[in-house]
């Protein structure tokens, strides 16, 4: 991680005035005074600020339950930020692993470390997520196999990957795929004729939402560990 961002792990202090300590020449990566912010240390490194050994911070790990109408990001836009639910310090170091949209609740993965939320949203790892979706127009019998079959999305170049629909009722559906583009499951629905008019995010890979709307706990040691 970049030199700044150990010493906002490690400290009270914020990124800019990390920022600045560097600079002033009051840091020092084994042994060595270092003055770019931006340079790459590792958690293992001797890390001293002021003639003082630094030691970070452990990581952080978080599930939330997102209500309507709020945004999948640091900061308040056209609605209020989901961090605003988190009443811990030092939100601004956390991140969300994988976005809802601003009309879509549920599961929502918070993190400061991000290598474990790469494993969660790197296509490559494909990573499964169930959907519970509310639909405009009873759900057609063919739907299933075209979505295991994978669909053509308006402006993609490939199918979407196989994804798994399981019918509660005419209009309620689960919806589980293993990738993450824009709009997906809105645009799969799209893709077959239909329009969802809720959706909810239930389950990330291991990790099953279980507390209420507004609400965050920290994961687990074997939920945390279901991503390395
Ligand atoms: N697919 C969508 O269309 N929206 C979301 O928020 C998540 C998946």
């Amino acid at each position: 991680m970049r030199l700044d961002k150990f010493l906002c792990k490690s400290t009270e202090l914020t990124r800019a005035q990390s920022g600045e300590l560097i600079e002033s020449a009051e840091v020092s990566v084994n042994g060595e005074v270092i003055t770019d912010p931006a340079v790459q240390v590792h958690e293992n490194n001797s890390i001293t600020l002021s003639g003082k050994l630094l030691t970070p911070r452990a990581s952080r790990y978080i599930m939330m339950h997102k209500p309507l109408n709020t945004l999948s990001s640091n900061v308040d836009g056209d609605y209020p930020s989901v961090m605003n639910c988190l009443d811990i310090d030092k939100v601004c170091d956390l991140h969300i692993a994988g976005r809802l949209d601003a009309d879509t609740t549920g599961l929502v993965l918070v993190t400061d470390d991000g290598r474990w939320s790469f494993n969660i949203i790197n296509p490559k790892y494909h990573c499964e997520k169930v959907y519970r979706v509310s639909l405009r127009d009873p759900i057609n019998d063919d739907v299933a196999d075209k979505f295991a079959l994978g669909v053509q999305l308006q402006g993609e170049i490939s199918l979407t990957r196989p994804a798994k629909l399981e019918v509660q009722s005419p209009k309620e559906v689960l919806l589980t795929i293993t990738e993450g583009k824009y709009h997906q499951v809105k645009r799969m629905f799209a893709a077959v004729g239909n329009r969802v008019n809720g959706l909810h995010r239930q389950q990330i890979g291991d990790i099953t939402l279980d507390i209420e709307v507004g609400q965050w706990r920290y994961l687990t040691t074997d939920e945390i560990n279901s991503f390395s």
